[in-house]
């Protein structure tokens, strides 16, 4: 279990992280009802650098549009960003961490329904480990297929879908793999539990198109603008399982995934050498400390 820093945000004040708590009664709890992102933040010579903090606004945002949760009152881009550095400053120890931030449906037994519920955002700050091996990561394609845009949108990133995840992962554990691959209901490649996928064939950089049942990873758009500013071809498309079987190189990314290279899809091993995944890791770190994402 990662580290959880003392101080969080809860009912529009920092507080210590043992009292930021939502009812058993509330909708967040019984149903599910939160939406939320993660983000990375990082701390440098005393300044403070979180990884385009205004997509994540953006995304919890839409989510909670998609969903039709009320978005708390007041709560502007600016100060948002107001907020998740104050916590960050607040967690002077921390250094190298994620933030977690949901918007939980606060009410106590409205029933089923998002309408008129009160909200109340939530952050904490916890050290940042990644949940990938770094030395390869082996995946299992699930029999569980994605939740689709029809039932429970994964591009809403809603807490009570990640059963899902939680599902399609726990079986790979078992198995014992690294994580799962998800397919669509057509048997498409969509993603991977909490990370986007990508594989590389002749030079060029794939990846599930954004109507592929996926969640819109920040992280995934960031390394389609690196490979293309690289001059890469990048195609966002539908992709068939075994184009991943013969892929010269295959990689996840996302917040907590990092970008993670891929050595093994159920029992067929990839390439070793990963030339264009392992170029992408150290210009995606660069990102991170550019001058857009400085507090
Ligand atoms: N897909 C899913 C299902 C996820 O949970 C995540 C992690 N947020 C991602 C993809 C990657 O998204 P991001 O790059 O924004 O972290």
């Amino acid at each position: 279990m990662a580290r959880v820093y003392d101080v969080a945000y809860f009912n529009r004040q920092f507080l210590p992280f043992k009292d930021a708590n939502v009812s058993v009664a509330s909708s967040a709890v019984l149903y599910g009802l939160s939406v939320y992102s993660v983000f990375r933040a990082v701390k440098r010579q005393s300044t403070w650098h979180t990884f385009r903090l205004g997509e994540h606004y953006a995304r919890l945002r839409n989510s909670a549009k998609i969903i039709n949760l009320e978005w708390p009152p007041q709560l502007s881009e600016t100060e948002f960003t107001k907020i998740m550095t104050g916590l960050l400053e607040r967690n002077d120890q921390a250094g190298d961490v994620f933030v977690r931030v949901s918007i939980h449906a606060d009410a106590l037994l409205p029933g089923t329904r998002t309408r008129g519920v009160s909200t109340q955002m939530s952050a904490f700050v916890y050290d940042a480990e990644p949940i990938m091996p770094s030395s390869g990561v082996r995946l299992k394609t699930s029999q569980w297929r994605r939740v689709p845009d029809n039932a429970i949108p994964s591009r809403a990133k809603v807490n009570g879908a990640y059963v899902n995840s939680v599902l399609a992962r726990q079986d790979a554990l078992d198995a014992g793999y690294d994580d799962c691959i998800f397919l669509d209901q057509q048997g498409h490649v969509c993603e991977l539990s909490a990370a986007n996928i990508f594989l590389v064939r002749d030079g060029m950089l794939m990846t599930p198109d954004t109507a592929s049942d996926l969640l819109e990873g920040i992280n995934r758009r960031a390394v389609i603008e690196l490979a293309r500013s690289e001059g890469i071809e990048v195609r966002e498309r539908s992709v068939d399982l075994t184009e991943l079987y013969i892929a010269d190189e295959v990689f996840a990314s996302g917040t907590s995934a990092f970008i993670a290279s891929v050595s093994e899809i159920d029992g067929r091993m990839l390439p070793k050498r990963h030339p264009l995944t392992d170029r992408l890791v150290v210009l995606h770190e660069q990102l991170l400390f550019a001058d857009e994402n400085k507090h």
